[in-house]
């Protein structure tokens, strides 16, 4: 690796949050004191070992803590009112992964409250309650891809989505549920990877590294009125998880 491309490495892990790395020499000669580098500048760039994207003790205070209250890792910050972090059990057993905030997440700061949450309410606690399954909407976790609004509710970027996917990444690893609901293609990409669109995604089970995934459709996409045979499918993917996770 180049010292430029090990310098643009390090500047991608302070932009999502790590400021220290530990040569790896110096971790073997004496377990227990450590001399930091301080990123940008390594003196000795090929002693470095890079931390995992999931640093070892991480908890969800500490990613909430390294986003910031004005984080301006990428452009989404620009028009945004609130950084939407989560909602619901951080020991939840199942996470929803929307694409971004709406108008309605911006302004309150809490992803999933405008009409597309109501729907993604009633559709977890109506699902769970036909199947004799005691589930509330505060029982799951729920959380976005990016957390800034994207302008005029437009689709994440690729850039943005690798940016501010790294706190995903954390949030998934530090809960690590039972199983993760992707709600729409582009929360399904983000995490799967995938070049297949939704409606060939949904209703079957993928990974996300060894955690079970269900695509299904985004709830914004159901609330148009046409979306009769949509809404069928999602209610039979939500079905199709429930059971997984609680039976
Ligand atoms: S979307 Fe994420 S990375 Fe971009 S400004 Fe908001 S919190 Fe920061």
């Amino acid at each position: 690796m180049s010292n430029d491309d090990l310098r643009r490495q390090l500047e991608f892990y302070r932009d999502i949050g790590i400021q220290t790395l530990w040569r790896r020499d110096a971790v073997l000669r004496a377990a227990a004191v450590v001399e930091p580098a301080v990123i940008p500048e390594p003196e000795s760039p090929s002693l470095i070992e890079l931390p995992p994207l999931a640093p070892v003790g991480d908890t969800l205070l500490k990613i909430r803590q390294d986003i910031g209250d004005n984080c301006r890792r990428c452009r989404l910050c620009e028009q945004r009112t609130k950084i939407v972090f989560s909602d619901g059990d951080e020991k939840a057993p199942i996470v929803f992964v929307g694409e971004g905030p709406g108008a309605d997440e911006d302004a309150q700061g809490i992803p999933f409250v405008g009409r597309a949450g109501q729907l993604l309410t009633q559709m977890i606690e109506g699902t769970a309650s036909k199947e004799g399954i005691p589930l509330k909407r505060q029982d799951v976790y729920i959380c976005n891809v990016v957390k800034c609004r994207p302008p005029d509710n437009r689709a994440p970027l690729p850039d943005e989505m690798e940016v501010c996917g790294q706190f995903l990444f954390r949030q998934l690893m530090v809960i690590r549920p039972k199983a993760i609901c992707a709600l729409g293609g582009t929360a399904a990409k983000a995490l799967l990877n995938s070049k297949e669109g939704v409606t060939k995604m949904r209703g079957k089970w993928h990974k996300w590294h060894d955690i079970p995934v269900m695509v299904t459709y985004h709830p914004s996409f159901l609330l148009r009125g046409y979306n009769q045979a949509g809404k069928r499918e999602a209610w039979e993917d939500l079905k199709k998880l429930l059971h997984f996770v609680y039976d």
